[in-house]
């Protein structure tokens, strides 16, 4: 910590005299006389919900009780609760740290609509509405309060907040403060001061990154050492995991596309041309899509961005510069047109669908391109060796994933150092099983045919040779001279471009960094000597059913029709908000409320999801859809 660090700290300590001290668990009973409320309670009447998830309550009690936490659960576990809960719970605001004002004011809207008072102080506000936040803060009339790290950690914002009472500070996304994470932000490594400043206030760091450096990093880096961890499986079970081999990557999409009429969705592009051109081909096509990257204009991309949390059906096709953050919980799709760089990527983007808990997508089309261009990536990057290496190995091993056999989840989850029996029953592999195939008398020949031409060639070339095609490359090369011309006339060239991609993402095979000519590397020189066979994974054309299969069921005639209805009001009082969807109801409690068709207040207050200010502000309206059907 710098001496600036330091006198802050100072400062914050000196005013910091109105919090409670931690408490010990014979010291229960006292704490229930100074607690506002018991948890079960605030999640029955503001969330509406009657139990806590898995380890939730766990975390809400030890929080509650004035103990520090690290919470590593995935995506749509429900992680806010962990913080929220125990705020509303103890005496004081709950301050959170977020890195995204978008996310943050998701936040607030979905908890004002809750009937929580919660504010946001960022940068986007105008002077009159921060100092109108500053004076509700400063009168303790506020339950929740969402901040940036960078305002966190200025001078005159701790010497506000060391003067009041403060529940808890949570940390979201708390893999920003790690190098190792994909969102590093230096900003979030100062909150290492809070421990010093206030250190009778709980802290609770919450991340659903899944990768052991990074976790360890968290806690390091926010000197939590002495915090509990909890942590869930990263099992996601309602995504089902299909990567396919890429042919035609537009028109494969709009394949899987068709089986996702009406619903929300993320297509992700490497590059920002391939996002432009995604989205006028979807447009084109009849889906409505809308691009987001980062060489947009500020303004065309935030309303894109706010257009996609609002609207239930639209397609987002973007860079990976989009998503951290989004907390939309319906959305039912996440396709790759380009493979991403690490397992710790692709679980991470696919992530953000189904954060609801019902029946999502994870689509990918991937090809020996992808493989090639994201080598030259990372060669021509200006990393160190030693981080080269690291990137290089995390590739490998998405790599793997992709190419295997087995059970996508297995193996996903195998990174993570999470056991799985496989057999998933939803991911490609599980629903299909894949044959393997001896392809040790193909992989001879390609790697030949590679050898015989020189090594300067991509696989397009290498394949015409094997096919025995006389283009004018191969007549001005003089290849069709070569003993290996058309000697795999016998196989199709779809089968030529899956042996050739899978013997480089194995790595017998590299790219030149320039020209993405494939050269053989020592791994293969094995093969050549016939001293190792070679078992490949035999690429079918998916079947669309295979996708169809995993869609949310539907519900049975009259209950659609009134899931149907009830999304119609759901959207009709949104827009009169300016608030998305969601933050009035989720999906999971509309289908709940077409299922069970209450008719009264008391019907209505037992479903999932209605606490009692949304039972009050939104009861009214959803009965009368109700009655009408
Ligand atoms: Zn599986």
């Amino acid at each position: 910590m710098g001496a600036a660090g330091l006198y802050i700290v100072k400062i914050a300590l000196a005013v910091n005299r109105g919090s409670i001290r931690k408490r010990s668990p014979q010291q229960l009973s006292q704490l229930d006389l100074v607690l506002r409320k018991n948890p079960r309670d605030v999640l029955r009447d503001v969330f509406g919900h009657a139990n806590f998830r898995a380890q939730q309550e766990d975390v809400v009690r030890h929080v509650t009780e004035g103990g520090d936490a690290v919470v590593l659960f995935p995506t749509g576990a429900g992680k806010s609760a962990c913080f929220q809960i125990p705020a509303l719970c103890r005496p004081g605001v709950g301050i959170v740290v977020s890195p995204l004002i978008a996310l943050m004011r998701d936040q607030v809207e979905a908890l004002r609509q809750a009937g929580v008072a919660a504010a946001v102080l960022n940068s986007s506000q105008s002077p009159d509405e921060a100092a109108g936040v500053r004076r509700l803060l400063r009168d303790g009339k506020l339950d929740l309060l969402y901040v940036t790290p960078e305002r966190l950690t200025t001078e005159s914002f701790l010497g506000m907040i060391g003067g009041i009472d403060i529940a808890l500070f949570a940390i979201d996304e708390a893999h920003c403060v790690s190098q190792w994470g994909h969102d590093f932000r230096p900003e979030y490594r100062q909150l290492a001061i809070l421990a010093d400043a206030f250190p009778n206030v709980p802290r609770i760091a919450l991340t659903a990154t899944a990768d052991p450096a990074t976790r360890a990093d968290i806690i390091e880096r926010l000197r939590l050492g002495e915090a509990r961890v909890f942590e869930q499986s990263f099992d996601r079970p309602n995504i089902a995991y299909a990567i396919t081999q890429r042919a035609n990557g537009p028109k494969q999409l709009l394949d899987f596309l068709k089986g996702h009429q009406g619903d929300s969705g993320i297509v992700y592009c490497l590059s920002r041309n391939k996002v432009e051109k995604t989205a006028t081909w979807l447009n084109d096509h009849g889906i409505r899509a809308l691009g987001y990257h980062a060489g947009m204009d500020a303004r065309t991309r935030s309303a894109n961005q706010d257009a996609f949390l609002r609207e239930d059906n639209l397609c987002l096709v973007a860079t990976v510069a989009f998503g951290m953050g989004i907390d939309k919980p319906d959305v039912r799709y996440v396709a790759h047109l380009d493979l991403p760089s690490s397992i710790e990527a692709y679980y991470q983007e696919t992530g953000r669908a189904g954060r609801d808990g019902l029946p999502s997508n994870a689509w990918m089309a991937y090809g020996m391109t992808d493989v090639v261009q994201r080598r030259r990536m990372i060669e021509e990057g200006t990393a160190r060796d030693e981080i080269k290496r690291i990137e290089r190995s995390k590739l490998d091993a998405l790599l793997g994933v992709c190419e295997t056999a087995g059970c996508r989840r297995q193996a996903i989850l195998k990174h993570f150092g999470e056991a799985h029996g496989g057999q998933c029953g939803n991911c490609d592999n599980c629903l299909t099983p894949v044959d393997t195939w001896d392809a040790t008398d193909a992989a001879v020949k390609a790697l030949a045919a590679v050898y015989r031409t020189g090594q300067s060639f991509g696989a397009g070339h290498i394949i015409d040779v094997l096919l025995g095609k006389v283009t004018e490359k191969v007549t001005r090369f003089g290849h069709d001279t070569q003993a290996v011309f058309g000697q795999g006339r016998d196989t199709d060239q779809r089968v030529w471009q899956s042996v050739l991609r899978q013997l480089a993402a194995a790595g017998y095979l590299s790219s030149d960094a320039n020209h993405g000519a494939l050269q053989l590397t020592e791994a293969a020189r094995p093969i050549f000597r016939g001293e190792q066979r070679i078992v490949l994974r035999r690429d079918l054309p998916k079947k669309r059913s295979d996708v169809r299969r995993q869609l949310a069921a539907a519900l049975p005639g009259p209950a659609q029709d009134a899931f149907e209805a009830l999304r119609a009001e759901r959207s009709r009082l949104a827009k009169l908000q300016g608030v998305p969807p969601y933050v009035i109801f989720h999906d999971t409690t509309l289908r709940a409320m077409a299922t069970a068709a209450p008719k009264t207040f008391a019907d209505l207050e037992s479903i999932p999801g209605i606490g009692a200010a949304k039972l009050e502000r939104y009861g009214a309206a959803f009965l009368k859809v109700l009655s009408a059907i």
